[in-house]
């Protein structure tokens, strides 16, 4: 599979009305043509500024990139300007929200906006753009696609809008759809009809999927490879398998071990990872995990470790191979 997109130290600051803050750091990733990646993480985790810098939406935010490249098919996406990006968007990258309705606006027709999409980028005639619009939204599923292009967002029900999203994303046949929990405020049948058609999708128009989730079950359903946030880094990179057979960051194996199987045993207490995500103007010296690592030593207040090569993944934890290689998951400290 040849290298989609190809991100390196991306670092994104926010104004605010103390000065910078820096959201995200030091965040590299690839993803190659074909390919499902997963960002994981909790809220506060830098997963959603990651993605929305892809599309330079911090823009509107009052974020900016301040330093790092995020190459889409060799293109620097941070060199171009809003007019340059406007054409790229939709055509070459596209994404979808957790709440549709912020796609769509609610004066016009799903139909007129759809049909403007395909106009504002496709020499085509409006005849042509109106098929191509009933088809996308037969393809996600919507029956009577011709009475729904006559409808208003806010008559449609929450599962068939974010449909009508999809169908809009993909209405100029994007090569990177960037997901951002397009499944949380739908109820579980939907949320998995959904994940089932953006898998789908993919194929059918051989595209690349960034799904950003805090649900590992999810990652674990669609994804190739996943990469776990933490504090507005990266805290490990592996593919699937590799993650959620043998965890190498102490936050990854937290968050697996936060998991409910359907063979969990139900008279157990949940596990949850103590304490909570630290705020970005109050970041923890040394390891951003170390408050709540269980394995934390003196070295660990101190130093940050990078994010390096591990067992054929990447983990950004001075213990890593020792906790894997002893298996010593379950003692409280290394010290
Ligand atoms: Fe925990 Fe230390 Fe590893 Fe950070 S570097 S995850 S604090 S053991």
């Amino acid at each position: 599979m040849s290298q989609l997109l190809d991100i390196q130290q991306l670092k994104v600051d926010f104004t605010t009305k103390d000065g910078y803050l820096t959201a995200i750091r030091d965040v590299s990733f690839q993803i190659k043509a074909g390919e499902t990646v997963c960002i994981v993480g909790e809220s506060g985790s830098g997963k959603t500024v990651a993605s929305k810098s892809i599309m330079r939406l911090i823009d509107y935010e009052n974020g900016k990139i301040a330093d790092g490249d995020i190459r889409l098919n060799d293109v620097d996406l941070t060199q171009l300007s809003q007019r340059e990006l406007r054409a790229i968007r939709g055509k070459k990258m596209a994404m979808i929200f957790q709440e549709p309705m912020a796609a769509f606006d609610p004066v016009f027709t799903i139909g007129n906006q759809i049909i403007e999409t395909i106009l504002a980028h496709k020499q085509s005639s409006t005849e042509k753009a109106r098929k191509r619009a009933i088809y996308l939204l037969q393809r996600v599923g919507i029956s009577d696609a011709e009475l729904r292009l006559k409808q208003y967002p806010n008559e449609l029900s929450g599962g068939m809008l974010q449909r009508a999203m999809i169908a809009m994303a993909l209405a100029l046949g994007p090569d990177l759809l960037i997901a951002d929990e397009p499944t949380t405020a739908l109820d579980v049948t939907i949320q998995s009809q959904i994940l089932q058609l953006l898998q789908e999708l993919k194929t059918e128009f051989g595209m690349s999927i960034l799904l950003i989730t805090h649900d590992m079950g999810i990652a674990a359903e669609v994804a190739d490879r996943i990469i776990v946030m933490y504090a507005g880094g990266i805290v490990e990179q592996a593919t699937t398998l590799q993650l959620f057979e043998s965890p190498h960051h102490p936050y990854t194996h937290g968050l697996l071990q936060s998991v409910t199987t359907i063979d969990s045993d139900r008279s157990k207490k949940l596990f949850s990872i103590e304490g909570s995500i630290p705020g970005l103007s109050d970041l923890p010296s040394g390891c951003r995990f170390h408050p709540r690592c269980p394995y934390a030593t003196e070295r660990c207040l101190n130093e940050a470790p990078p994010l390096l090569d591990v067992n054929n993944r990447k983990s950004a934890c001075w213990y890593s191979e020792e906790l894997v290689k002893n298996d010593s998951w379950k003692k409280p400290t290394l010290q």
